[in-house]
């Protein structure tokens, strides 16, 4: 995909998105000049699945982008991520809660995050069950230095968007939930569903950030 059709493709993405659902460009693999073209034509928030990745490409952009992180993060990797992120899409465990909490306060900030949720149970992916999901989020919410905005589902991969209705209209019911249990610690305002391939469908079942690779930027080489 040249540059020309990167910019056309973030437009017609933008210009099709109703008010108050934001484009996240899932930038994995791309290259520095692919990702300003992005910005250029309008991304406001930019995704990454790696921290060295991130790393490396972040400071060659230029204009403003919001910083999200939306692979599965190390326990390892969490200082540097905090250098690196507005916010974590990806919080799946106690544990890594509890070294961002950690982290965090020792950088004297506060980490903000969305709770992944495993929306299908699929057991070789990474987030939260649904039936576990609004005791998880008490949980870290009552950890120092660590906000909850949201949840964030993949659902499971399928060429059939309609497949992944259920999943996100379930993962949209566990937010609602939460927002009116009204915990202190966790706001719900980011529901992050949808990707190319379905970020209709997620829109429709109350996304209001969709992850967007391959539609923005074409197919990845590998
Ligand atoms: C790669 C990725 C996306 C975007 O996937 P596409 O199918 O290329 O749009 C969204 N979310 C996450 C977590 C990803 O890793």
């Amino acid at each position: 995909v040249n540059r020309v059709q990167v910019g056309e493709n973030v437009r017609r993405i933008l210009a099709e998105l109703p008010r108050g659902v934001r484009l996240e460009a899932a930038c994995k693999t791309r290259s520095p000049s692919e990702v300003q073209q992005a910005v250029d034509a309008g991304v406001e928030i930019l995704g990454e699945n790696y921290v060295r990745e991130a790393a490396g490409k972040f400071h060659l952009i230029k204009g403003s982008f919001r910083r999200h992180f939306i692979g599965h993060l190390q326990r390892n990797k969490v200082k540097k991520a905090l250098g690196l992120f507005d916010l974590i899409e990806s919080l799946d465990s106690i544990s890594l809660a509890e070294e961002i909490s950690k982290r965090s306060a020792s950088l004297s900030i506060t980490a903000e995050c969305l709770i992944e949720v495993n929306s299908a149970r699929e057991k070789n992916k990474s987030g939260i069950y649904p039936e576990e999901t609004l005791d998880f989020a008490r949980k870290v919410s009552g950890f120092g230095n660590i906000l909850v905005r949201g949840l964030m589902t993949m659902g499971p991969l399928t060429e059939d968007p309609e497949e992944l209705r259920p999943y996100f209209r379930q993962t949209r019911e566990l937010f609602e939930k939460l927002k009116q249990m009204r915990i202190r610690g966790c706001r719900m305002e980011i529901l992050s569903m949808g990707m190319s391939s379905s970020y209709r469908t997620a829109v429709s079942e109350g996304a209001n950030l969709v992850r967007v690779g391959t539609a923005i930027f074409g197919p990845r080489e590998n």
